[in-house]
């Protein structure tokens, strides 16, 4: 037997009321990053980090509604319109990229009530907790008198690890460029591969012509944050390919003998970048002419390096009156392998931003030159003692 057609049942007045739509309910998650910063910091871009995200329906990746956000913003609620009884979830991070999406998290199925998920970000604390929203409880919410079921969940090292996709060396082999060099490939599909110390040694040219020693030097952000976490297994594979190859390869064509990596994939630290694996840190290249340490931070009192003359500090205090004056003195003492290492930097197509003691450049892909850093803002005086690169991968930027 065939179900009654509305349509032909009722007079047209009245088929609003009797043509059966599915009940729509809201689910809004709410992110609250970044809890340990000060409540008196207005935007940091821990609180406010930008998380890449799909929504799935019964575990259906859902083409962008209009009105969803670009990016999840930390501190700002997001809501989906929902039929009841779907189970929504959210697929993050690099695991919400096209061939990752491996674990989908926060799921609620929303039933008579709109549902309200506030998941709080922590540090160290309660690891062993799931991806999961837990009912807390059912309120009317007093502004719009709809009743909604509010839901706890936690976000934590953990957690970032779980939604941080985990490259194969086959997938770093597939993504490093066609016509890479031939030694710089192999190291850094090797890395993936598992290594057994946390340095590479790249002989370049057959016969070598150059020998690039790579180390890699791990934090205490994913120490404290991951349950039984190392370095070379958890935090190494977390990086994306294009990142040591992008750096590595910046060596190579610098004539670079040593490169010190000293940030590379963290999970409760700092903006996107580097919990995605996009972001990585220099803090020394050396040639045979000498070593580079990349800091400058004696400009405001920090330690002192060759590369901030007796005369800077004046000038650069002065630099309102007479900016040439300064930044001839900024390019004097400027150490050549430093120049040569960002300019390859400034020309790779994988790269999108470089921060650094020297220069600043939000896009090194555009046509706006980098500008001098002054060391006169938060992001400006967190780059004065080493380099930072973003990868230009823009389903994560
Ligand atoms: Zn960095």
């Amino acid at each position: 037997m065939t179900a009654p057609n509305a349509e032909t049942l009722t007079r047209p007045e009245a088929i609003a009321t009797d043509v059966p739509v599915p009940p729509v309910r809201t689910v809004t998650y709410l992110f609250l990053t970044g809890t340990w910063v000060a409540a008196n910091v207005r935007s940091s871009s821990e609180k406010n980090i930008k998380i890449p995200y799909e929504v799935a329906f019964d575990g259906v990746i859902q083409d962008r509604a209009p009105d969803w956000p670009r990016r999840i913003i930390g501190g700002t609620a997001f809501t989906i319109r929902v039929p009841v009884g779907v189970e929504v979830s959210l697929f993050l991070n690099t695991d919400s990229l096209v061939g990752a999406r491996m674990h989908p998290v926060y799921a609620v199925t929303p039933d008579e009530n709109d549902v309200h998920v506030t998941i709080r970000e922590t540090r160290g604390a309660r690891l062993e907790t799931l991806a999961e929203a837990v009912l807390a409880r059912t309120a009317v919410d007093e502004r719009s008198g709809r009743r909604i079921d509010y839901y706890d969940a936690p976000l934590h090292g953990n957690i970032w690890a779980r939604i941080s996709r985990v490259y194969t060396s086959e997938a770093a082999a597939e993504t490093l460029p066609a016509d890479a060099d031939a030694a710089i490939r192999d190291a850094v599909v090797s890395i993936y591969r598992g290594l057994d110390r946390a340095q590479l040694e790249i002989q370049i040219g057959n016969p070598p012509v150059q020998t690039i020693s790579a180390t890699f030097v791990d934090s205490e952000n994913p120490r404290v944050n991951i349950s039984n976490y190392s370095f070379l297994r958890d935090g190494l594979p977390r990086v994306h390919p294009l990142g040591f190859f992008a750096l590595l390869d910046a060596a190579r064509v610098a004539g670079a003998t040593v490169v010190n990596l000293t940030s590379c994939w963290r999970p409760s630290l700092g903006s996107i970048a580097h919990r995605a694996g996009i972001g990585l840190d220099v803090n020394i290249i050396a040639d045979d002419a000498g070593s580079v340490r990349i800091n400058r931070s004696e400009l405001i009192g920090g330690m002192p390096t060759p590369w901030v003359s007796d005369a800077e500090p004046h000038l650069h205090r002065r630099r309102g009156e007479d900016r040439g004056a300064w930044t001839a003195e900024v390019e004097r003492n400027k150490p050549p392998l430093f120049q040569a290492f960002r300019s390859a930097l400034e020309a790779s197509q994988h790269v999108r931003q470089i921060f650094d003691p020297w220069y600043l450049d939000a896009n090194s892909r555009d046509e706006v030159p980098a500008t001098y850093n002054e060391q006169n803002n938060a992001n400006a005086m967190l780059h004065n003692n080493h380099l930072h690169i973003t990868l230009n991968i823009p389903e994560l930027l």
